[in-house]
């Protein structure tokens, strides 16, 4: 029996449970026509009080069903710096307010994403409870949990962006949702998904559909602690089929050994022959090219990239010397734009600008952008018209303003190289990387202001364009 003032605030009114399960199905008469129960506690962070110690929410357990069940992303990203899955079901909590590696959290800035439990086989759940910690909005937890039965006919896996419903088999089973209406949302979240009567239900998978908490910065997703559930069988033992090992991480060099790669397809194996056949020789030619149209004096360029192709949302991102791909938009663009988008990636590897010398301004995001997208459409794919005036023409009233857009400002940059400054690129990226950018950098380079290029530009290319 716990005696400690736990839970200040134990919102279960607030909890929103919505739907009775539907048993048709299930034989077992105690379970059907049951809702859901859905209590809620929250702990505000406070050192007097042991952490995670509710009154009604039982405490996070090390042995219960899902710490042998097998947890899969079937959709979104972790943090990079989220622990892995394995945090969630491993019975261990954060000791402190804000540890990043013993939580689970989706990327930055995205809208969370879908965890599979996968039991093996059905499992008569007692009891499913969730555990958050953060000292600010990423304490709370707002998700939908549904339960599938088993694999039967006509069964998927939700991994599309449908509500999970939809699906053939998968059921609603609880609706949460924990910020607090009022107060600081910061601290400890329990939540305790049971049913008063019996169990709430045979399943071999639950699905977490995860939501963030907040859209007012990118830091709404939120810090999972644990995930609990306990079946009903003390005996019962999850056994989820192994998970089909994906192809090890491979290193690929350049002939003369100075540059590194890194192709991590571990969660895209689809992927391999293409970029092994494809994608690993443009690399192995155009870095070291780039590299080179990007030399800047006294700074070497990284040498060693890391590729990670992996199911995520978007087209790629780069931080650092770390590209980030989503597999599912390659495999849809592996005869098209993919292999140029990597390319783009590579230039953001070379650029390094958050590098740069601190006192100095921001580099614009216009020439962030517009450099890769200059040296990838108008130098490595020029074929492709893909930011030319073949492109524009295709384009529903362009706007011409230099800073419009990624293959709007490559279309400016190209036009001052031919027009001004065959070499304007690398010493427009020296200036950027070695934080001496600034608005005279183009009257010193061409005799013109930027605003004078910007604008004799579009004249030209209006004039162009109105040409059949
Ligand atoms: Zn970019």
């Amino acid at each position: 029996m716990k005696t400690h003032r736990s839970s200040r605030a134990d919102h279960r009114t607030r909890a929103r449970v919505t739907r009775a399960l539907a048993w048709g199905l299930v034989a077992a008469p105690l379970l059907t026509g049951r809702a859901a129960q859905v209590i809620v506690e929250h702990q505000p962070e406070d050192p007097s009080l042991p952490p995670f110690a509710f009154r009604r929410v039982p405490d996070p357990s090390a042995t219960d069903t899902a710490t042998r069940a097998a947890f899969r992303l079937l959709q979104g990203e972790a943090d990079d710096n989220s622990g892995p899955l394995t945090v969630l079901h491993d019975g261990r909590i954060p000791t402190g307010p804000d540890e990043p590696q013993a939580n689970f959290f989706f990327a930055a800035g995205t809208e969370g994403g879908r965890i599979l439990v996968d039991f093996g086989r059905p499992a008569l759940l007692r009891y499913i409870s969730t555990y958050s910690r953060h000292p600010n909005t990423r304490g709370p937890q707002v998700y939908t949990l549904h339960g599938a039965r088993d694999e039967e006919p006509g069964f998927r896996q939700p991994a599309d962006g449908r509500n999970p419903s939809e699906h053939e088999g998968w059921t609603l089973i609880a609706t949460v949702d924990t910020r607090p209406r009022t107060g600081p949302p910061g601290g400890r979240y329990g939540v305790l998904i049971t049913n008063t009567e019996g169990a709430i239900g045979p399943f071999r998978y639950l699905l977490f559909d995860i939501r963030p908490t907040e859209r007012d910065d990118p830091f709404g997703n939120t810090f999972f602690s644990e995930v609990d559930a306990v079946s009903v069988d003390p005996g019962f033992v999850p056994t989820p089929p192994a998970e089909p090992a994906g192809p090890e991480p491979f290193t690929v060099r350049t002939p003369d050994g100075r540059f590194a790669f890194t192709l991590d397809l571990s969660r895209a194996p689809e992927l391999e022959p293409w970029i092994r056949q494809k994608l690993v020789p443009v690399i192995l030619e155009w870095y070291p090219k780039l590299t080179e149209m990007l030399a800047v004096e006294g700074v070497e360029p990284p040498d060693h990239v890391r590729l990670v192709f992996r199911p995520g949302r978007g087209v790629a991102a780069t931080s650092g010397t770390r590209i980030v791909a989503n597999s599912r938009w390659i495999e849809r663009e592996r005869d098209g734009e993919a292999v140029g988008a990597i390319v783009h990636e590579l230039v953001h590897v070379i650029q390094q600008y958050g590098r740069r010398p601190r006192s100095s301004a921001p580099p614009p995001g216009w020439l962030v952008e517009g450099i890769p997208d200059y040296l990838r459409w108008f130098v490595f794919e020029p074929q492709s018209h893909g930011a030319d005036l073949v492109w524009l023409r295709r384009q529903r009233s362009p706007r011409l303003q230099h800073d419009a857009g990624y293959r709007i400002s490559a279309n400016f940059l190209d036009w001052v190289v031919r027009r001004h400054d065959p070499d304007l690129v690398r010493h427009l990226n020296a200036a950027l990387r070695l934080g001496r950018y600034g608005p005279s950098f183009w009257k010193e380079r061409t005799g013109h202001t930027l605003e004078e290029l910007a604008e004799t530009w579009r004249r030209e290319t209006e004039q162009a364009l109105a040409q059949p």
